[in-house]
């Protein structure tokens, strides 16, 4: 397809770290000196597809009958891929465990995700040893990209539990001769500038609102820009308002890492030159597919997020809807990988939200009117699909009670200039603006949506 793989991309020979880490890990697995051409990568990835298949046609009774309809032998290219159906969230409720391929003790941990929704049953992930230790490797050397031997590395993310995010990371972190400092995630602003500056982190993880609330006290504490040397925003989707205001503030360079737990965490991580994130190809099949009918759009397009994994012994998952949005950045990349690049989009497709003018609007739109606010450090947002259809926006802010007022007006002229509002606003769409009781504390770690409010009779 396109000859990034032949390219040189250390002329000079520089020490093998410079290397991009997921491009080591790529070689690591392929067996390799040098990287492969994106040919030679979706042959190798071809063989792990039917190693997959076979597994789970034969190990998992839920994958024997979801996949009886298809010969799954018969599979020639990666893009035969499309003729199987796709599995959802739904499959991970109601037959997660007749998912797995290995016997129960080989199962060695297993994720329970939060239900969403009011269907009672949650999400059950399981992993193997081997699953696990894939997802060390590729936070032992991803962070590489992210962080020096001799840094001292904030992770603003859930630590409380031994196999927690924040854990998993301090101990890449050590592994690789740096020094982690777990700050949580449920510190406002000024203290979490002040514990980034007490400990002179070069470098800070965390989600783009947490690190966006640092940002906030670092700029109210008058703090110096290069001291931060790297951020890494990961679990959410990353608003452009947000890199912004991390240039402005901390003088900092932005890498943006995509994952979840289904992807077994690492999903995609930015390359030096910060435009989009690499797949991370080795573990994972990503196909970006029209959501109604499963089927590719063109490259480039918007799509939703869909995963078959390559290499997941415990529970694979095979054309798993993710219900995220992504699309591929069409061509190779500056840095010489061959590993396809991807873009994330804020919200879920689930919440997309059918405005009276036909016009859809997606968190992302309201993430560009409200994250420029500086005294907004979160919001929820519930759509009333009622007679009179409304959009209700609860800010959290740091401002006193007596700025609440005027906070609510600033929002709403900022709403009101969203091309994607403009339009049903003007023809009596309501807009609810106020601001929640409580300051920083109301912060979760939830992924950001809007909540659909199905109308209730009274
Ligand atoms: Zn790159």
């Amino acid at each position: 397809m396109n000859g990034a793989g032949t390219m040189t991309v250390f002329p000079g020979g520089p020490p093998e770290w410079q290397t991009f880490p997921m491009d080591r890990i790529l070689m690591q697995r392929m067996r390799r000196t040098a990287l492969p051409t994106r040919e030679e990568l979706r042959a190798w990835q071809l063989q792990r597809l039917r190693e997959t298949l076979r597994a789970a046609c034969t190990q998992s009774p839920f994958y024997a009958a979801h996949l009886s309809n298809t010969d799954t032998g018969d599979l020639r290219t990666l893009d035969d891929l499309t003729r199987l159906p796709r599995t959802t969230a739904d499959h991970l409720r109601e037959s997660g465990l007749h998912m797995v391929c290995v016997s129960q003790d080989e199962i060695a941990r297993i994720v329970t995700l939060d239900t969403s929704g009011t269907s009672g049953a949650p999400k059950r992930l399981f992993f193997s040893q081997e699953d696990l230790d894939r997802t060390s490797e590729f936070f032992t050397i991803g962070m590489q990209a992210v962080a020096c031997a001799g840094d001292t590395v904030l992770a603003l993310l859930p630590d409380e539990r031994p196999s927690s995010v924040g854990r998993l990371l301090a101990q890449s972190v050590l592994n690789m001769g740096a020094e982690p400092v777990l700050g949580g995630i449920n510190r406002g602003g000024a203290a979490l500038a002040t514990l980034a500056m007490e400990h002179r982190a070069g470098v800070i993880v965390g989600s783009p609102l947490h690190v966006r609330t640092l940002a906030h006290g670092w700029r109210t504490q008058g703090l110096p820009k290069g001291i931060v040397h790297t951020v890494l925003l990961c679990w959410d989707a990353i608003p452009q308002a947000v890199v912004d205001l991390l240039h402005d503030t901390l003088g900092c360079r932005v890498l943006t890492h995509w994952g979840m737990t289904e992807t077994g965490l690492g999903g995609a991580l930015a390359c030096a030159e910060q435009r989009g994130m690499h797949l991370r190809e080795t573990d994972l099949l990503v196909e970006i597919t029209e959501p109604a009918t499963g089927l590719p759009v063109p490259e480039g397009d918007w799509g939703e997020i869909t995963l078959t994994t390559l290499c997941r012994s415990a529970m694979p998952l095979i054309r798993y809807r993710t219900g995220d949005m992504g699309r591929i950045i069409p061509g190779p990349c500056a840095c010489g990988s061959p590993l396809r690049r991807m873009d994330h989009s804020p919200g879920r497709l689930a919440d997309d939200i059918s405005l009276p003018d036909g016009t859809v609007l997606r968190l992302l739109d309201l993430d560009e009117a409200l994250l420029p606010m500086p005294d907004v450090t979160d919001y929820v947002a519930r759509w009333h699909a009622a007679t009179t259809p409304t959009l209700a926006i609860t800010l959290h802010a740091t401002l006193p009670v007596a700025g609440h007022k005027e906070l609510c007006a600033q929002a709403a002229e900022q709403l009101s200039r969203s091309q994607t509002l403009a339009a049903s606003l003007a023809a009596g769409l309501h807009l609810a603006v106020s601001v929640a009781d409580g300051t920083d504390d109301a912060m979760t770690y939830a992924k950001r949506r809007i909540h659909h409010v199905a109308p209730h009779n009274p």
